[in-house]
């Protein structure tokens, strides 16, 4: 039903019947006509300094807003689009579409935001994409150093023949470079070594188990030395609780993004958000936290 496929709960696509199936090839079809009809939506979570919990930064993080069957989560339709090749407009929609609303704010707050957006390995294997991103950036007139482009730890080398080359353009043009969950794929330091990466982002199943698992515990410690060695900053994703947070403070992480703080949040809330802050910093308090 509608409710299954929220957040987090798509089991009727995992349970692989013949009917999750049909959906699937429908759903995949149906994906075709959700930029054109309006169903899209880009969501942003707050990235947070980890000292002192000030916003940095946000990622942008797509939605399906399906008629009937709700919103759906890009875990579920980023590969369908993966498979179809509809992630090339996808993605070029959700970075004009995010440039464009991080300028906005910047025009309003002026608080120098770090905007992240995810690129798929088929997007880098794209001939044109520094170009897209240039487009996307003089049409919205977003500075290149506020946009961070989020490579998955997952797409290789192998994969993407020209990955260092396309992210070597990218990054010359001033934008920065992450790679995102890292720890989980299986290239991490031929990755480190080769990639003009600016920060890391550590996977959120070590986050995870921050607390639990003295292992992951230690891969935690190792990786943010180890960036802070290769002269990166260390993002924690998946941030859920206290004890989390005070690990990772006590560690050295450099920002933090996770439900602690805040969810993704649709544009209206996101700007609440930012329009809270900047009154309580004008009116000169101290400022709050996400
Ligand atoms: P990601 O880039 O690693 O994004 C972080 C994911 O963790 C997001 O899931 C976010 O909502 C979730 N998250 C944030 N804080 C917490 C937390 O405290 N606990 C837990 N359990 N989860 C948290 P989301 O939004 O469902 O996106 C899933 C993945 O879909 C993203 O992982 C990214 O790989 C992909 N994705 C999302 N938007 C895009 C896009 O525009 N383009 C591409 N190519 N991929 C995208
Ligand atoms: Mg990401
Ligand atoms: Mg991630
Ligand atoms: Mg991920």
């Amino acid at each position: 039903g509608a409710k299954s496929l929220g957040r987090n709960n798509y089991q009727i696509y995992a349970a692989n019947t013949d009917a999750s199936q049909q959906q699937h090839v429908a759903l995949k079809a149906r994906l075709r006509h959700a930029v054109k009809n309006d169903e899209l939506r880009v969501f942003y979570q707050p990235q947070v300094n980890a000292v002192t919990e000030d916003i940095v930064g946000m990622e942008a993080l797509v939605r399906w807003e399906h008629p009937e069957l709700g919103m759906i989560s890009p875990a579920f339709f980023i590969p369908l689009a993966e498979a179809s090749g509809l992630i090339v407009p996808i993605g070029e929609w959700v970075l004009r579409t995010a440039c464009a609303q991080a300028k906005a704010w910047e025009d309003t707050y002026g608080l120098g935001l770090r905007l992240g957006v995810n690129l798929s390995a088929v997007q880098l294997m794209q001939q044109n994409l520094a170009e897209v991103v240039t487009t996307a950036l003089s049409d919205t007139g977003l500075d290149p150093n506020c946009l961070e482009l989020e490579v998955t730890e997952s797409i290789s080398v192998k994969t993407v023949p020209h990955l260092v080359e396309t992210l070597d353009a990218l990054h010359a043009m001033g934008c920065h470079i992450a790679i995102d969950d890292f720890g989980t794929g299986a290239a991490s330091l031929d990755y480190l070594r080769r990639l003009p990466a600016d920060r890391i982002k550590i996977d959120q199943s070590f986050v995870r188990n921050i607390g639990v698992d003295p292992d992951d515990e230690a891969i935690v410690r190792a990786t943010i030395d180890m960036a802070h060695r290769l002269k990166r900053g260390v993002v924690a994703e998946g941030v859920e609780i206290e004890q989390h947070l005070q690990f990772l403070r006590a560690n050295g992480c450099d920002e933090l993004q996770g439900y602690l703080f805040c969810r993704p949040l649709p544009v209206v809330a996101f700007d609440k958000l930012l329009a809270e802050r900047e009154r309580v910093i004008t009116e000169g308090r101290a400022p709050v936290t996400a």
